[in-house]
């Protein structure tokens, strides 16, 4: 039987897909290619184009395949762009998730790991943040991920179908051997930015605000290694395999890095050195957000094996280097 990826020629989703393979597990993908790249995908993977929107192409997918469960990364995912097109994140992630399921219901398959977002839990009232601390988006696209996860909950209750929801903090890096890594246009996310300074393709990195109670001044996050990311939804699917009860769970290390310290590893990594400007804060950031990831140690036996953020920038570095342009010719 075989794992159904949504979404897995995007960033996470293909280093989900490489790691199932690497561990004997049987894929299939369906992605729609809004940002995901068919090379993303390893040759061997049965693909298909379709948007999980597609009730008819998601019933032909789980009607040709023999499906066990599902792993869920096909959704919008930038907070600013939620901001000015809520609607499309509604349709996109909200009506995505429900037309899933709707196909899951009716093909009998039982069991979902989620890839949700700290977002969902929106400035927090402490740090770091456990799994049953207040919801309270700030931005549509939290919104969605925390309306998708009330789907799955009411989803559970009539129909049986157990979920795992990932709440990630922040992803970085690159698969080890650089086949695959980030490559979104325009960039938003800090590291791949950092990134192109060396790489020649900026001027020099932009950090917004200097000016927050934090020790350096600048925001600190959690960071994860993408690999390490990846190994916590097949222990997810493990658990469900195991006959246990869904839950929900936060993907962080534990361990805050500002700005400034991301910018120092990467220096490190790249062994060069990186240009900054100070720039206005970023509105809707919040100066410190860090996972209690102690849960997921507990309950799945997860544990992040990449914990030093010079080696997690490393494998990004290796990836953008081999790949100035990421999956576009
Ligand atoms: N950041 C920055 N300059 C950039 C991009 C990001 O200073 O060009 C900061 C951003 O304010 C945040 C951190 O880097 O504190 C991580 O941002 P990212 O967009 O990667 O992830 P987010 O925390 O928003 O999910």
């Amino acid at each position: 039987m075989a794992i159904l990826v949504c979404g897995g020629a995007g960033y996470i989703g293909s280093h989900m897909v490489d790691y199932l393979v690497k561990n004997g597990e049987q894929v299939v993908v369906i992605d729609n290619l809004c940002t995901g790249y068919r090379q993303a995908v390893p040759e061997g993977v049965k693909f298909y184009e379709a948007d999980v929107r597609d009730g008819v192409a998601l019933d032909k997918i789980f009607s040709q395949n023999e499906i066990e469960a599902v792993i869920h990364f096909a959704a919008f995912s930038l907070v600013g762009e939620s901001m000015e097109k809520p609607l499309a994140y509604f349709n996109n992630n909200v009506y995505g998730m429900q037309v899933l399921l709707e196909q899951m219901v009716a093909h009998k398959i039982d069991k979902i790991v989620f890839s949700s977002s700290a977002a969902v839990y929106g400035e927090p009232k402490r740090v770091p943040i456990e799994e049953d601390d207040e919801t309270l988006p700030q931005n549509p696209y939290g919104e969605t991920k925390l309306a998708m996860e009330k789907m799955m909950k009411w989803v559970n209750k009539k129909y049986g179908i157990r979920y795992v929801s990932l709440r990630y903090f922040n992803v970085a890096g690159a698969s080890l051997d650089g086949h695959i890594g980030e490559s979104h246009f325009p960039e938003s996310h800090l590291v791949p930015i950092i990134l192109q300074v060396p790489l020649g393709q900026r001027e020099a990195l932009t950090i917004y605000g200097n000016d927050y109670p934090t020790a350096d001044g600048t925001c600190i996050r959690d960071y994860v290694h993408v690999v390490d990311l990846a190994a916590a939804h097949l222990k997810a699917l493990s658990y469900l395999r195991a006959g246990n009860k869904s839950d929900i769970f936060n993907l962080g290390s534990g361990n805050g890095y500002s700005v400034r310290q991301m910018i120092d590893a990467a220096e490190k990594a790249t062994g060069l050195k990186i240009k900054t400007v100070v720039g206005e804060r970023r509105p809707g950031d919040p100066a410190r957000l860090v996972a209690a990831s102690d849960k997921a140690s507990r309950v799945l036996g997860w544990q992040p094996q990449y914990e030093d953020m010079e080696k997690i920038i490393a494998t990004a570095w290796q990836w953008h280097k081999k790949h100035p342009h990421g999956f576009r010719k």
